[in-house]
C-alpha cells in the first residue's frame, strides 16, 4: 500500500533549506513534501580519486540537511544509484504527485533530466523547475535584437539595468516548514558506503566577510592576502543563496558585484553555445599544440620551476582551491609558455577544483587561451616574473606553498620566459593567419 500524496523536492546543487525556490514552491503546494538527494552513480563512478574532496564536502552537506529536517520532524532521503532507478524506487514506494527542483544548465543535467520524462509522466508525476541558482539566466538578459551577448562588459550592463529589488527577494520557505512530510530519520549512507574515503579536509563556512568585501577592489589579487570571498564552493553547491549575495554585493562592493556577474554570463553562454569542448573561436581549434605529457606532469605536480605557477599547482592539489589571479597565471602557463591544449589543463582542473563548474572553468581556461567569447587576445602572455613582483612582491604566498623554491634542490625552469613567449607567438600567429 501506497502512502498518502506527497510532493518531492529533488536536491542537487542546491543544497539549503532557506531561499530556495524549488522549496518555497514544493512546500506552497500544501502536500507533504520530502527531500532527496541521489547520490548519481553517474557521476561518482566517473571519479577515480576515491577521496574526492567534493563528494566529502556534498557528504557533509546531507549530513548537515539530514540534521536540519530531524529538528523538524522529517528526514532527507538519500539514496546511491543511478537518478532514474532511484527515482523508480521513490514512485514505487510513495505517491509522488510532483517532483520540484531548481534548473541545472549543464549539458548532463538536462539530458539527465529527459531521461526522466517518461518515468514521471508514466506515473502522472508532474515535473517543475525553478531559477535558483543564477540571477539572471539564458535569455533573461540579451540584446535588443534577440540574440545572446559574447562580450561581458554590455551585458553587465544590461545587466544592472534589469535588476529591480523583485529579482533579489528571498523565498520564505521556513514559513512553510509545517508542510515537509513528517517522517522517522532515514539512514545516510556512508562515505564508506558509496565507495570514497574522507579526505579530512576543512572546508569554508558559508560565512559573507562584510570586511573582505569593503576591500575587495583594492585586495582581490594578491594570494597570500584573505581578500575574496571563498564562497566558491558554496556557490557551487547552493549552499548559499545568488539572490543574497547579490543583495549584499550591492551594498558593498561594485567590483565584487561584477564577479557575480561573470558567474552568471557564463553560465548564459554554456546554454546558447553548449558545445564547450570546442574553442568558442573555432579559428583557435587549429593550434598545432605540442603536448609534451612530460611537461604536463611537471605543471601538474608544481615542479616547472616558476615559482609562482607551481605555488598555485600545489594549493590546487593540496586544498582543492587556488585564488583567481594564480588561476589565470598558471593557466596562461600552460598553454602559451608550454604550448599544451586548453582542454587537458581544463580536465585537471575539473578533477581538482572544489568550486568545479563547468562553465566557469571553461570559460576561464578558454580566457586564457584566447580562444574564449571575450578572452585575452593571444599575444597577451603573462610574464611568471612580472607577475610575481607585482602580486606577491615579498614571495609569501609562494613560500607557503613552495617553501624550498629558493633551494638549489627547486628545478630550473621548464622552458625559458623570452624563448617560450616567442615560440607562442609564433605558433598562435601561423594558426590565426
Ligand atoms: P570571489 O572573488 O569572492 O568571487 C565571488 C564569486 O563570483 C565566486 O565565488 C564565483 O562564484 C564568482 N566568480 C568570480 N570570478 C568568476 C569568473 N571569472 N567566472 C565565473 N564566476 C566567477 N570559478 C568557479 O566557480 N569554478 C571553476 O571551475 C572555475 N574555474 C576557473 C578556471 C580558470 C582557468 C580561471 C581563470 C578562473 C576560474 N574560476 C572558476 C573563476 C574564479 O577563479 C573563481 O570563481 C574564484 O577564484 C573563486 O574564489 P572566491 O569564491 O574567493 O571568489
Amino acid at each position: 500500500m501506497k502512502s498518502t500524496l506527497i510532493n518531492c523536492l529533488w536536491l542537487r546543487r542546491d543544497l539549503r533549506l532557506h531561499d530556495n525556490a524549488a522549496l518555497y514552491h514544493a512546500l506552497k503546494n500544501g502536500l507533504p513534501v520530502l527531500a532527496v538527494f541521489v547520490f548519481d552513480t553517474t557521476i561518482l563512478d566517473r571519479l577515480d580519486d576515491k577521496q574526492d574532496k567534493r563528494v566529502a564536502f556534498i557528504h557533509q552537506q546531507i549530513q548537515r540537511l539530514q540534521k536540519e529536517l530531524e529538528t523538524i520532524g522529517s528526514s532527507l532521503l538519500v539514496i546511491h544509484d543511478s537518478p532514474l532507478n532511484a527515482w523508480k524506487k521513490i514512485i514505487s514506494e510513495y505517491n509522488v504527485a510532483g517532483v520540484y527542483t531548481n534548473r541545472d544548465y549543464e549539458p548532463y543535467a538536462l539530458k539527465r533530466e529527459a531521461a526522466m520524462a517518461d518515468l514521471f509522466s508514466a506515473n502522472h508525476t508532474s515535473f517543475f523547475n525553478f531559477k535558483d541558482q543564477v540571477i539572471f539566466e539564458c535569455n533573461e538578459v540579451i540584446k535588443d535584437d534577440g540574440s545572446p551577448y559574447t562580450v561581458f562588459t554590455p551585458y553587465s550592463k544590461k545587466w544592472k539595468q534589469k535588476l529591480k529589488p523583485f529579482y533579489l527577494h528571498s523565498y520564505p520557505t521556513e514559513k512553510y516548514f509545517k508542510h515537509f512530510l513528517k517522517t522517522s530519520p532515514f539512514k545516510i549512507p556512508s562515505l564508506g558506503d558509496i565507495g570514497f574515503n574522507d579526505p579530512k579536509l576543512d572546508f569554508p563556512k558559508p560565512f559573507l566577510s562584510k570586511d573582505i568585501i569593503k576591500q575587495y577592489a583594492q585586495q582581490r589579487d594578491y594570494p597570500s592576502i584573505n581578500g575574496t570571498s571563498r564562497l566558491s564552493v558554496h556557490l557551487r553547491f547552493g549552499t548559499v543563496s545568488i539572490r543574497e549575495l547579490a543583495t549584499e554585493a550591492q551594498k558593498l562592493s561594485e567590483t565584487w558585484l561584477n564577479e557575480l556577474i561573470w558567474r552568471d554570463f557564463y553560465m548564459m553562454i554554456l546554454h546558447h553555445f553548449p558545445h564547450v569542448e570546442k574553442s568558442f573561436k573555432r579559428k583557435y581549434d587549429v593550434i598545432k599544440w605540442r603536448n609534451n605529457e612530460t611537461e604536463f606532469n611537471a605543471w601538474c605536480e608544481g615542479k616547472t620551476g616558476y615559482p609562482i605557477v607551481d605555488a598555485g599547482m600545489r594549493e590546487l592539489n593540496e586544498s582543492g582551491f587556488m585564488h583567481n589571479r594564480v588561476r589565470m597565471i598558471t593557466a596562461s602557463f600552460l598553454v602559451k609558455h608550454l604550448l599544451i591544449d586548453w582542454r587537458w589543463g581544463e580536465a585537471y582542473f575539473a578533477k581538482k577544483l572544489l568550486d568545479f563548474d563547468l562553465s566557469a572553468n571553461n570559460g576561464g581556461w578558454q580566457w586564457a587561451a584566447s580562444s574564449g567569447c571575450d578572452a585575452a587576445p593571444y599575444f597577451r602572455i603573462f610574464n611568471p616574473a612580472e607577475q610575481t613582483k607585482k602580486f606577491d612582491p615579498q614571495f609569501k604566498y609562494i613560500r607557503k606553498w613552495v617553501p624550498e623554491f629558493e633551494e638549489l634542490t627547486y628545478p630550473l625552469p621548464i622552458v625559458d620566459h623570452k624563448f617560450a613567449r616567442e615560440r607562442c607567438l609564433a605558433t598562435f600567429k601561423q594558426a590565426l593567419q
